[in-house]
């Protein structure tokens, strides 16, 4: 089962492609935490990747996509996977359908989680992520056991740089720029489902689950 989330920044496609990862026995592989992790240690493409974070911009092509080719060479992907915030532009999408031309294999979903601009902008706000597992909350709608304490792992929850007003804003106009169009790419290629992304949780996790099934 290979399957890419779509959908702005702050949609809830972490969250979602989470339960898909458990339900379905699939990596969730996001090419965000991935950063977030290099960052967290300082290595050299985490000092590179955070010069365009900060921004809201999108990484180089180049460096996301030798990074996820890299990790589909794990053997957790032969199971196949869901890919969270990759791909983000179209050659994204491009070096994805080659490599899984490649191998004899072919995306089976891509799954739009739509949801308008003034529901991101307080669904960014209120985001709280932990760094070490990659568990994300809300401060209203998915609040923690205890306040800033990931219920999975017990790290302290922080609100990510680039959910701050400013880099939000800017990351949406990027998202509408250069990420939207892969809706009609997806369409045209005939693996394109919609799913309202406004809903609760759950709700939006079974409306998933009803494609996928
Ligand atoms: P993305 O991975 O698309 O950037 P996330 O999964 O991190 O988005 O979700 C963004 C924020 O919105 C998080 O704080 C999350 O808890 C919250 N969220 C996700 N899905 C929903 C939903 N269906 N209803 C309300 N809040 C949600
Ligand atoms: P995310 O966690 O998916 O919201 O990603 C956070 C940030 O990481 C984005 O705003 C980009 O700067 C960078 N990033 C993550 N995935 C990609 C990608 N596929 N292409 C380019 N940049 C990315």
């Amino acid at each position: 089962m290979k399957i890419v989330m779509l959908g702005a920044p702050g949609a809830g496609k972490g969250t979602q492609a989470k339960k898909i990862a458990e339900e379905y026995g699939v990596p969730h592989i996001s090419t965000g935490d991935i950063f977030r992790a290099n960052i967290k240690n300082n290595t050299p493409l985490g000092q590179q990747a955070k010069i365009y974070m900060d921004k809201g911009e999108l990484v180089p092509d180049e460096l996301v996509v030798s990074l996820i080719m890299d990790r589909f060479d794990e053997p957790d992907c032969e199971k196949g996977y869901v890919l969270d915030g990759y791909p983000r532009t179209i050659p994204q999408a491009k070096a994805l359908d080659k490599a899984l031309e490649d191998n004899g294999e072919k995306l089976d979903y891509a799954i739009d989680v739509d949801v308008p601009d003034e529901v991101i902008i307080d669904r960014m706000s209120g985001r709280r992520a932990c760094l070490n597992c990659g568990a994300t909350y809300h401060i209203v709608n998915n609040p923690p056991k205890t306040e800033s304490v990931c219920d999975a792992c017990g790290n302290e929850l922080v609100q990510r740089d680039d959910d701050k007003e400013e880099t939000v804003k800017n990351r949406l106009d990027v998202y509408h720029d250069q990420t939207e169009p892969l809706k009609q790419y997806y369409a045209d290629a005939g693996v394109l489902y919609t799913v309202d992304g406004t809903k609760e949780m759950e709700e939006v996790f079974k409306s998933i689950c009803s494609i996928v099934e």
